[in-house]
């Protein structure tokens, strides 16, 4: 069944999910019971992966029903979201050395090795499990947070494909799909982001998680930790909230945050009006081989249904970038406008028409979204246009404590929940 993609049907699910947070979250949230039985995990990763419903809107609701210590097990996993997140914009090479592997890495498979990672993104790869959850990832844009384990420790330790490509094929099927979380959690199975720490699945693990659904053979016995020619670099300092316009301003809002309104109480600080705004197109770059127009030749014709985005991710992106629109139209009452993509010549004439030299938009987080609006900034600045973004402070409090690993963060989690002002509102 296709998922709405609207803020009105991410908070349904909230709301469904919120008595269940507790500590029935806590003691059954590792089991994958299969597609017919999700009950014991929230399922709301592709309404907040868009920000339709933020990560504020979902402890919030949650405190509202259980204490922090009750549901602390949900909490820090939506934190860790947060996390991971921070980790990386401390970090954003980490992400350019990924996103620059990533066509390399496929561009060097042998023949062998093309016909492994064929077999693995088509589900044919004989290994009990492994198939399965290829094929329900492609059909649903969804797997349980451990199917993603074990498949990512599958893929790299048994299989023996690069990483990379993994994290890629994740990114062209996940309804979620996110440059942060997925991305380090590749790279943390992998043994990479925890130096030296892998993650191998094992039979006797995916056998009692799934209620003796599937039991392996031939699994890898060792998960030898990867390696990449230099570590992951010292932390930069965490962004911080730069000077918002005021006066006459056009808004532009993003696959990463299609929750504009909500930031309407920032932008009324700097006496900011919105006349207009506007959502660029851009699912198509969330995976780097999708997105490439280097590959080319016999290779990508042999294996070319598996490189393009899913139509279920083009669909939910597309369908979040509407409503988001739709929303922020209504609550600016403003013009809204859907733009083909991220370029100047997308959003100049867009932004002349309505006679705008200042461009907001909410803070995109190290990715493909980023990578555009940086680009975009610097067109826009030849032009005399300005463009500023609007970091919130869910973010802006957190980021900086992500220094180190998710242990020393975690003890921040009961801060930063005060910092916002989401407990005690327990009925
Ligand atoms: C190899 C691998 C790749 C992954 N790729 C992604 C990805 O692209 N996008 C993504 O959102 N998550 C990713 N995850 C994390 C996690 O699997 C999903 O967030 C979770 O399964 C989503 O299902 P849910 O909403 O039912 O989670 P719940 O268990 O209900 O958790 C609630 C929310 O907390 C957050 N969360 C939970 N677990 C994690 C986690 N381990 N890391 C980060 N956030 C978490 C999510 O926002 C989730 O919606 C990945 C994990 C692995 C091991």
């Amino acid at each position: 069944m296709e998922l709405v993609a609207t803020r009105e049907a991410g908070l349904a699910k909230l709301r469904e999910f919120v008595p269940r947070a507790g500590r029935a979250y806590a003691a059954e949230r590792n089991l994958d019971r299969g597609l017919d039985d999700r009950t014991n995990v929230s399922g709301l990763s592709p309404w907040v992966r868009h920000r339709l419903v933020t990560e504020r809107d979902i402890v919030e609701s949650v405190l509202q029903r259980h204490s922090l210590d009750a549901a602390s097990k949900f909490v820090q996993e939506v934190y860790w979201r947060t996390y991971w997140k921070g980790w990386l914009e401390l970090r954003p090479s980490v992400w350019a050395r990924y996103a620059a592997s990533v066509e390399p890495a496929f561009a060097g498979l042998t023949a062998a090795e093309l016909t492994n990672f064929e077999a693995a993104v088509t589900g044919t790869t004989g290994i009990d499990g492994f198939d399965a959850w290829a094929t329900e990832l492609v059909a649903t844009g969804y797997l349980h947070n451990h199917a993603r384990m074990w498949f990512a420790s599958i893929w790299i330790f048994t299989l023996r494909l690069p990483w990379q490509l993994g994290a890629d094929f994740f990114m062209r099927h996940l309804l979620d799909g996110d440059p942060a979380s997925n991305t380090l959690s590749w790279r943390w199975v992998g043994g990479l982001q925890t130096v030296g720490k892998t993650y191998l699945a094992t039979p006797q693990n995916i056998e009692s998680a799934t209620g003796g659904r599937f039991r392996p053979r031939g699994l890898a016995t060792h998960a030898i930790a990867l390696d990449e020619d230099s570590p992951a670099p010292a932390p930069i300092a965490a962004p911080q909230q730069g000077p918002i316009p005021g006066g006459r301003i056009a808004l532009l809002l993003h696959e990463d945050d299609a929750s504009v309104e909500s930031l309407a109480p920032l932008l009324e600080t700097s006496g900011a009006q919105v006349v207009a705004v506007a959502a660029p197109r851009s699912a198509e770059s969330r995976s780097i081989l999708s997105a490439s127009s280097g590959l080319s030749g016999q290779r990508v014709d042999s294996s070319a249904e598996a490189l393009p985005t899913s139509s279920l991710v083009a669909s939910f992106t597309g369908g979040a970038l509407a409503d988001g629109l739709s929303r922020a139209g209504n609550h600016f009452a403003a013009e809204a406008s859907a733009l083909d993509g991220f370029d100047a010549s997308d959003v100049l004439p867009w932004l002349r028409s309505h006679n705008v030299t200042a461009l907001v938009t909410p803070y995109a987080p190290v990715g493909p979204v980023r990578d555009r609006l940086d680009r975009l900034s610097v067109d826009l600045a030849a032009e005399g246009i300005t463009l500023s973004r609007v970091l919130r402070t869910w973010d802006s409090h957190a980021w900086p404590h992500a220094a180190r690993g998710f242990f020393s963060f975690r003890e921040r989690i009961p801060a930063l929940v005060r910092e916002q002002q989401l407990e005690g509102s327990r009925g």
